[in-house]
């Protein structure tokens, strides 16, 4: 069976979710081989990590010469990578970096690329929503090895045993490649929450919490999700625009939506429309949000999200 190499998504050896759904998606394709940009010390625990999601081989990249730069050098070290092991595939997790490095890549390769994939099915035909959401295409790569991005939450986990054997690889990086270095980088601020392109449940609010935000933040923590918010909210000054959900913000794509105050137009569904399950309230019925929820509360945000909030800690006991 063919590798498909799949680049771990982690911070500092911590491996996040969109691996494993990653490497749940890879197993359709071949035989899934791990790629980890980072410290060779941490290779062996990367490893055990992502056998458990069947990865027969992890590639531990040390990332010396690749992480004090932009996205060139990896870009080479996939390319130098991928001509080494000839894959049936490669596969990345959706992100600005990631998608950068998967266009370098492909040129360096001659192939075919798609992005923000949010499912791929045997054979490598992918789903993307596209024109701000206006259409959902299939496609697949005809060129070369496909190299395809995948959103967050485009699948559930499922475990498999893989051999997880580790093999060290060096790439040799160009000068060229590294002719912009990283200076400084500041971390976000964190809020303690999931981050919300990869939270499987996003809690948002719009101009309907008329600047509220305590009751979505409240129903957010009780079910350990995200918060978003709609352009109005934004743009109001309520929320940081990191937290839009939108075609001018972030795309989203959890196993929960939750709308909050949001009445639907279509710059924002082009940032949620292909979460699993959406649930709006909204206090007019008419809202066009609720033409693709999949449940709806007619209601006043302000009490339902409370009550909705103590079942939540109710349950939780
Ligand atoms: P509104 O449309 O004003 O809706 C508020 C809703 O709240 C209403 O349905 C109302 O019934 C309901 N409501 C009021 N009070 C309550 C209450 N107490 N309880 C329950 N419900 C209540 N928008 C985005 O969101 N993301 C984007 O990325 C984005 N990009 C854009 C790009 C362009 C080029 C353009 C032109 C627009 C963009 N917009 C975007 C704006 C978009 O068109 C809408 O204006 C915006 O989404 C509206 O936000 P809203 O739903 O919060 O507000």
């Amino acid at each position: 069976m063919s590798e498909v190499l799949v680049v771990i998504d982690h911070a500092d050896g911590e491996v996040k979710k969109p691996t494993y759904e990653l490497l749940t998606i890879a197993r359709r394709l071949g035989e899934p081989s791990a790629v980890f940009f980072g410290s060779p010390d941490k290779g062996d625990a990367v490893a055990e990590k992502v056998k458990a999601y069947g990865a027969a081989k992890v590639y531990v990249v040390d990332d010396a010469q690749i992480k004090g730069y932009l996205v060139a050098p990896k870009a080479e070290a996939l390319q130098q990578l991928a001509e080494k092991t000839g894959p049936a595939a490669i596969l990345l997790p959706s992100s600005f970096e990631n998608k950068e490095v998967a266009g370098r890549l492909a040129i360096k390769l001659g192939s075919g690329l798609i992005t923000d994939a949010v499912d791929v099915q045997e054979g490598g035909v992918t789903t993307q929503s596209v024109f701000a959401g206006n259409y959902t295409v299939q496609a697949k790569v005809t060129t070369g090895t496909p190299i395809i991005t995948v959103k967050p939450n485009s699948a559930a986990p499922e475990a498999a045993d893989g051999a997880g054997t580790v093999e060290a690889f060096t790439a040799t990086i160009s000068d060229a490649a590294r002719g912009a270095q990283v200076v400084a980088t500041q971390p976000r601020q964190s809020t303690g929450r999931p981050e919300l392109t990869e939270a499987a449940i996003v809690v948002s609010g719009g101009r309907g919490t008329g600047g509220n935000f305590e009751p979505v933040e409240g129903f957010a923590d009780s079910l350990g999700a995200a918060v978003g918010a709609s352009r109005a909210a934004v743009d109001s000054g309520w929320m940081p625009h990191a937290f839009q959900v939108g075609q001018t913000g972030k795309t989203v794509s959890p196993q929960l939506y939750v709308a909050n105050g949001i009445s639907g137009a279509i710059q924002h569904r082009a940032g949620m429309q292909t979460s699993k399950t959406i649930v709006a309230v909204n206090k007019d019925p008419e809202a066009p949000i609720f033409e693709l929820v999949d449940f709806g509360v007619v209601g006043d945000l302000h009490s339902v999200l409370p009550a909705a909030t103590e079942k939540v800690q109710e349950r939780k006991g």
